[in-house]
Order: C-alpha cells, then sequence, then structure tokens
C-alpha cells in the first residue's frame, strides 16, 4: 500500500525512462527516486587585494556614457545614483557603516550592487543583500542582477574575468529534508490530503533541483503539512546525514552555493535567524548590505522574540508518546520497540534494556499525560486572561503581562499549573536523556557508504529532536511565566479566530542585540531605505538600530516633487476622535474621489473604520460610475493592485500592508488620501514597554518614539503616490491634527519638496481634478545629493 506504493512506483518509473541511473547493490531504496549527481561548488578564495574603487571607475560605471546605461533598456543617468554607489564604494573601501536614505526613484539597488560586486569579485569575498520583501528580493535576483551581468559582460576583457555569481538563499523551512522525506515516506499515511502531498513530493522530486517549496506551488493546508518534511534545526544532524554527506541535501548544497556565491540575496527574517543560531545557514561574510531597512527594528523584535502555544505543546508531547487505539507511537516508543528486536533482546544485558525501556515508557507517559493536563489548564487560564478586556469596544487581542497583570488571580492559577507543568516536563526529559545515552551505547558501526535510513537513524533521530524542542519549550516558558526579565517584553496574544491564546516575548530594544549578533561581526554594514530620515535627521533610526558611528548620507529623489507632487492639507476637518469625522470623511471621499474619476488609494490605520468607509461610499461612487474596491472584502492585495492599475475608474480602500510596496506608475493612481496619521496603536505591548523605557530614561515617549515612527510610516504612504519621472498627482490628508499640532510639521517636513495647499474640504474636489488633471512635466532632476555627516541635516526643505 501507501506510501511505498507512490515514491517507489514514480522512482521505478523514472529508473525505466533512464531518468535515474541504475541503483548499486549497495544503495537504498530512496535512492532510486533522487540520483542526481550533486557537484560540489568550490568556496570564494579570499584575496588580500591593495585594490580601492575609485571614483572614476563608478563614473564609468553610472555616468552618461557609462557601460550600465550602454547594457540597460531605456537607462536614464541619475547623479544621485552615481553618488549613492560611490558612497557605498568608498564605505567598502574604507571599512566602517553607512546608513544611506535614498529617495523614490534614486535607483539604489544598482548603486550598491555594483560596488558590492567590484568589491566581492576582487577581493574574493561575500557580500550579503538583506531585503525585507520577496517583491525586492525578487526584483533583485530577476531584474538587477542580470542587468548588472549584462552590463559587467558587455565590458572588454570580461570574457576572461571571473563570471559574477549570485545566489538567493531561503530560510530552513523551505527546503525539503531528504531525511525526513525518505523516515516519513516509511511511515503509513494518514489520510487523503497526506496522500496527494506525497505524490506531489514525489513527481517533484525527480524534478527539483533546488527542493525549495517555492516551487511546488503549496495550499494553505499543505503549507502546514509540508512542515514534517522540511528541514529543521532540531531535527537536523547533519554529521550523520548520509544526504549531506553525498552532497545531495537541498539546504545544504544551497548553503555551498552560497558560499561560492560573490552576492548572497536573503531577506531580514533569515538574515536574524541566521544572527541567533551563530551561522549556520549563510557562509562566511563580512560585507553586509541591509536595504528595506526601516523593517528592521520590526524584524528583529519578532526573530529576537520567542512564544509558545498549546498547539506547539501538544505537537510536542505526541511526537514523545501517544496513544492512537490499540497503538503507542512516538519517540519513546521507537525506542522501547528498537531495543526489543530479536538481535537486541538475545544477551540478558539486552532484555534488561529493553524491560527498562518498557518501564521508562511508561513512567513517561503518566508524565505526558500530566503535562497534557496541566498545560491545558496554564493556557486556559491565560486565556481568560487575555479576554478580560475583550468586551470593551476595541478590547486587543494582546495582553502585556506587567507586574500588575502577574498578580491577578488568573496568574496565580497559572502559576499553581505551570509548578506540575514543569515538573512533568523534567521528568520526560530525563526519559528521553536516558534513551538517548542508552542509543549512543548501541550505535551500530556503520559503513557511510550504507545509503539506507536504518531503524536506529530514525528512533535516535527522533529522540534528539524530541529533546531539543522539550528543551526550548521548557525554557520559553519557564522564562515568560517563572522568570521573566526586565530587558524583555512579555504579552499574550489571543489567535485571529479569537479560540487560543500564545505567550509571547520579545526584547525591550533591539539596537544592542543587532549590535553584538549582526553589526560587530562585519567590516562594513549599510543600511538603505526610501525611508530612514525622519524630520531630515538620522537620530530615530540609529537610537532604534544601533550603527551610532555609521557616515550618514541621504540622497534625495530625482524626481521634480513640485511640478508633479501636490499635498493637500484639509484644515476644516474635525479632528479623528470627533463625533462628525466619519461622516465628513465620507463625504469628502465621494466627492473628490468623483472630482479625479476615481485612479485612488484611501490608506486607514484600522481596519473597522476602512469597513464602515467603504460601506457609507461605495454605492455613491458607484452611481458616478466609479468602482470602489476594499482589502479583504473584493479580493487579495495583489488582485486589488492589479485592477487599480489596469481599470479606469477604480478607487481602492487598504490599511497596513498598502502603505507601503504598491508601485503603480503612471496616470491609474493619482489621487493618495490619508485619512489618519498612523500612530501606533497605543496598548500595544512592545510599543507600551519601548515608551515607558523611554519615559524612565526621563524623555518625551511620544515626541522620540510615536512621531517618528508615525513620520516613517507617513512617508511610505506618500512614497505611493509618485512612481516616475512622468507621474502626477496629489496627496490629501484627511486628519487635521497635522495642522494642529505641533507634532504635525514633522510629518510635512519629512517628505520631498513639493507643492503644499491647505485648505478647506469643499475645494478640495476642483483642486484635485484641476490637479491630475494637468500633464506632468517631466523631470527634471535634482542632482544636489547631500551628505550629512558633517551638516547634520538634508538641505531639501519646504513650507
Ligand atoms: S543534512 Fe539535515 S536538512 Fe539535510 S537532509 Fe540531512 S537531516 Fe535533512
Amino acid at each position: 500500500g501507501w506510501p511505498t506504493a507512490s515514491v517507489f512506483t514514480q522512482a521505478a518509473d523514472l529508473a525505466r525512462s533512464g531518468t535515474a541511473p541504475e541503483a548499486g547493490p549497495r544503495r537504498g531504496p530512496h535512492e532510486l527516486a533522487f540520483m542526481t549527481q550533486r557537484e560540489r561548488s568550490e568556496p570564494l578564495e579570499p584575496r588580500d587585494s591593495q585594490h580601492r574603487i575609485s571614483e572614476s571607475e563608478i563614473g564609468a560605471a553610472f555616468g552618461p556614457t557609462g557601460y550600465v546605461g550602454q547594457a540597460v533598456d531605456r537607462y536614464e543617468h541619475r547623479p544621485q545614483q552615481e553618488y549613492m554607489a560611490w558612497k557605498v564604494a568608498e564605505t567598502f573601501n574604507r571599512g566602517g557603516n553607512l546608513i544611506a536614505e535614498a529617495g523614490t526613484g534614486t535607483g539604489k539597488s544598482m548603486a550598491y550592487l555594483l560596488p558590492a560586486t567590484m568589491h566581492a569579485q576582487e577581493h574574493g569575498e561575500t557580500v550579503v543583500i538583506s531585503t525585507n520583501t520577496l517583491a525586492l528580493q525578487d526584483q533583485l535576483f530577476r531584474k538587477d542582477i542580470p542587468k548588472l551581468q549584462a552590463a559587467i559582460g558587455s565590458l572588454e576583457g570580461a570574457a576572461e574575468a571571473e563570471p559574477l555569481r549570485a545566489v538567493t538563499v531561503k530560510g530552513r523551512g523551505n527546503y525539503l529534508c531528504l531525511r525526513r522525506w525518505f523516515a516519513s515516506a516509511q511511515q503509513p499515511v494518514q489520510d487523503a490530503a497526506e496522500a496527494g502531498l506525497r505524490a506531489k513530493i514525489s513527481l517533484w522530486l525527480g524534478e527539483t533541483q533546488t527542493g525549495d517549496r517555492a516551487e511546488l506551488r503549496l495550499s494553505p493546508s499543505e503549507e502546514i503539512r509540508w512542515r514534517q518534511y522540511s528541514a529543521d534545526d532540531n531535527a537536523c544532524q547533519p554529521g550523520r546525514c548520509v544526504f549531506q554527506q553525498r552532497n545531495q541535501c537541498f539546504l545544504f548544497r544551497a548553503r555551498r552555493e552560497a558560499e561560492s556565491a560573490h552576492l548572497v540575496v536573503v531577506n531580514h527574517a533569515l538574515l536574524l535567524s541566521d544572527s541567533l543560531s551563530g551561522g549556520t545557514v549563510l557562509p562566511d561574510y563580512r560585507r553586509l548590505i541591509i536595504d528595506e531597512a526601516h523593517h528592521l527594528e520590526d524584524q528583529a523584535t519578532v526573530h529576537y522574540g520567542v512564544s509558545a502555544s498549546e498547539r506547539e505543546l501538544t505537537t510536542l508531547l505526541d511526537g514523545i508518546i501517544r496513544t492512537e487505539g490499540p497503538i503507542q507511537l512516538g519517540a519513546m516508543m521507537g525506542v522501547v520497540q528498537y531495543l526489543n528486536r530479536p538481535d537486541q533482546t538475545m544477551s540478558d544485558a539486552g532484555r534488561n534494556r529493553a524491560g527498562t525501556a518498557l518501564d521508562r515508557a511508561k513512567q513517561c507517559q503518566e508524565q505526558v499525560q500530566l503535562a497534557q493536563t496541566h498545560g491545558h489548564q496554564v493556557f486556559r487560564h491565560a486565556f481568560t486572561l487575555s479576554t478580560r478586556d475583550s468586551g470593551r469596544p476595541g478590547g486587543d487581542r494582546s495582553v502585556r503581562l506587567t507586574r500588575d497583570t502577574r498578580e491577578e488571580y488568573a496568574w496565580i492559577d497559572i502559576l499553581d499549573n505551570w509548578s506540575v507543568l514543569e515538573h512533568a516536563l523534567n521528568g520526560i526529559d530525563n526519559h528521553l536523556k536516558w534513551a538517548k545515552r542508552t542509543l549512543d551505547d548501541q550505535e551500530p558501526g556503520g559503513d557511510s557508504d550504507d545509503l539506507t535510513i536504518s531503524a536506529f537513524d530514525t528512533v535516535s533521530s527522533d529522540v534528539e529532536s524530541s529533546i531539543r524542542s522539550l528543551g526550548e519549550l521548557l525554557a520559553i516558558l519557564r522564562d515568560v511565566i517563572a522568570s521573566p526579565r526586565d530587558e524583555q517584553v512579555y504579552w499574550l496574544e489571543r489567535t485571529q479566530q479569537g479560540d487560543s491564546v500564545t505567550f509571547k516575548s520579545a526584547p525591550l530594544e533591539v539596537g544592542g542585540l543587532l549590535q553584538d549578533r549582526l553589526f560587530s561581526r562585519m567590516e562594513s554594514t549599510i543600511l538603505t531605505s526610501a525611508t530612514i530620515t525622519t524630520d531630515g535627521t538620522f537620530d530615530y533610526a540609529i537610537d532604534h538600530l544601533g550603527l551610532p558611528d555609521a557616515r550618514q548620507v541621504n540622497v534625495p529623489s530625482p524626481f521634480d516633487y513640485r511640478t508633479s507632487a501636490m499635498l493637500y492639507l484639509a484644515d476644516d476637518m474635525p479632528e479623528p476622535n470627533q463625533p462628525l469625522y466619519q461622516r465628513r470623511l465620507q463625504e469628502t471621499l465621494i466627492e473628490t474621489c468623483a472630482a479625479t474619476g476615481g485612479r485612488g488609494l484611501v490608506l486607514f490605520t484600522s481596519y473597522a473604520a476602512l469597513q464602515a468607509t467603504y460601506q457609507a461610499i461605495k454605492a455613491p461612487l458607484e452611481a458616478a460610475g466609479i468602482v470602489v474596491l476594499a482589502q479583504r472584502v473584493d479580493g487579495s492585495a495583489r488582485q486589488l493592485i492589479d485592477r487599480l492599475k489596469h481599470g479606469e475608474r477604480v478607487v481602492v480602500l487598504g490599511t497596513s500592508s498598502f502603505w507601503e510596496g504598491i508601485d503603480i506608475v503612471g496616470d491609474a493612481l493619482s489621487l493618495l488620501v490619508i485619512t489618519k496619521l498612523p500612530f501606533s496603536v497605543p496598548s500595544d505591548p512592545v510599543f507600551a514597554a519601548r515608551s515607558e523605557a523611554i519615559a524612565d530614561e526621563g524623555r518625551n515617549a511620544f515626541v522620540d518614539y510615536a512621531v517618528p515612527q508615525a513620520v516613517l510610516k507617513f512617508k511610505q504612504g506618500f512614497g505611493r503616490l509618485i512612481r516616475s519621472s512622468h507621474d502626477r498627482g496629489i496627496c490629501v490628508v484627511l486628519d487635521r491634527r497635522i495642522l494642529s499640532k505641533r507634532y504635525g510639521r514633522s510629518f510635512v517636513d519629512s517628505l520631498p519638496e513639493c507643492t503644499v495647499e491647505i485648505g478647506p474640504v469643499y475645494d478640495l474636489p476642483s483642486i484635485a481634478a484641476s490637479w491630475v488633471g494637468q500633464r506632468g512635466t517631466g523631470a527634471t532632476g535634482n542632482p544636489d545629493a547631500v551628505d550629512t555627516s558633517s551638516a547634520g541635516r538634508p538641505a531639501v526643505r519646504f513650507l
């Protein structure tokens, strides 16, 4: 029956068709399906070159007649790009760090890719480039790097030079673990869905070169099942793994390819997890470029934080010992079965061992049951605590665990159950460690060329993986529940469906951690983004990300915002918390969107406000022939953006993810409405804890933290409007606090210099229609790139 049939029928077909070489006598059956000979790539050889990239080399690439322009279609010479490329090159030459804001349209990707390539090829070193989004990772890998390869390839003598090698590396969970895959293929299949996924993977395995799940296009439910086959820290023992030794392991092959690449493109999540694990996935590197650096603090907060849910606890315990009908399964039962094999019980010592294993498994089962019961109580009381405010309007899904919370009755119940749970988990750990020691003594002497996944390998790997996972979960729960630290923020978070709760924790500040775990290992780190400065300074970024000694460069956009963008600040809107605000917002949107014929994006800070507005404006605007589309109502974000891009008379309403990353060139997006200044929710546990910590230092948390954070998001939102030198549009701010509050000026001052109008909402429709009705004057370019390392603030100001 299954699974042998599916895996091996496919394997046999492959062998018959000649795709796979014939299996030799010593090969395990799994090799039939996976026989491609794998070459090991040669790692880069570091060279002690004294050569430094010169300004003229950068000019020869990016200048008006430079070779980048010769090789790239519709290339526009941009002094800003050349300037930024030189600053990056200088940083590589001298060492040290750079923090660079590059306005929209600078062409910053090429501006860092070229000097990075020059440095990597000259010195035989890998440069790592990290992005926040898959979209930018894709753009670098599929568009910018090939352009760069073409440009370099066009140079005289390029044929003899070392070719530029670039790879993308993803997190472990993206790669199929061959060991886990073939081990589970020996187990019976649980249901039809699992059978379907196994069939899909079997077919794919005959073709894939990467083992990357992105090629499989998994459904959400298949994604969950995929985790049992994917590479996993706790289940991976490369020293003992035959697939690793034969260079067949997809994960380690990706790593080896990275060792031989000049440019390695990763995302922030992988960069940070690798920094935590001491560099187990990425090769050795000393030069790092972090693009979309405004996301680094949030990503570090998540990746340097931890969480524990009841589901994780249950899955872990189930993997150790569980009963299914008359059968008992799990790592401990695997040990019992292994030690009860005839070849193991021929001697008295063997029979004693088998008997002890059975006794231990029984005790372990009792402790698993105890852990399940008290674990459930811990999470049940945590859920109660997390719902205490859910009745009030705007009640949050998260409840911060403060000293006060830890004195409530529900917390005392949690502590009572935790003490039993901890005792039980320690007992289980004890049994698993006994099993590991016993197995280690029994390890069969193996021929490393024997490719079968032996029962010993499976049992031993299950036990080791259980010990590691249990140790991690125990440490997290102990930290969150029993031994909280001052430098961490702790909270409870209910799922979106509101049916369960997770314990979470994150570092109070990440700058020091980034410095210790990442930046201090680098000779050069470059942080860049289109939005890093607030109020013209890098203070906020440096305060929150570290790198106080970094040189600072602000490269303005080459677009002429004065002629292409109008910022309209409505001075007669009620403030957002006033009763008439929502009605005025709706009326204004209806009239303004009708006047511009749609072509609009309306940005909200809460989904509730978006829904209320959508209900109110949809019918009147549709009566005027304008289609209104709302996030999560009318399709996925990508579908809505496509309809705005390609449709006429469309208005899209969006929240969080729509504030950045949308890149619509041309008339399709001419009206951008910011309904409210994007301040963080004050009760957000991390935001609240960080604000408190700033206040404890005697600083003003609102001015030093809340405002700059909101300004960065506001700048991102504004950045959606003008995406090319021929775009023209109006950005309307319907939050009067931008005019009435002193901090409002920080928002306006942080934008590029554009045309500003302040006036009543009554005038807005005619002004908007007239502004977007005029054709843009095209790019005039603004070549004044400003190095703020000495000046402190960029020269570009307005108002
Ligand atoms: S080395 Fe690790 S990830 Fe690779 S196949 Fe072996 S166990 Fe799986």
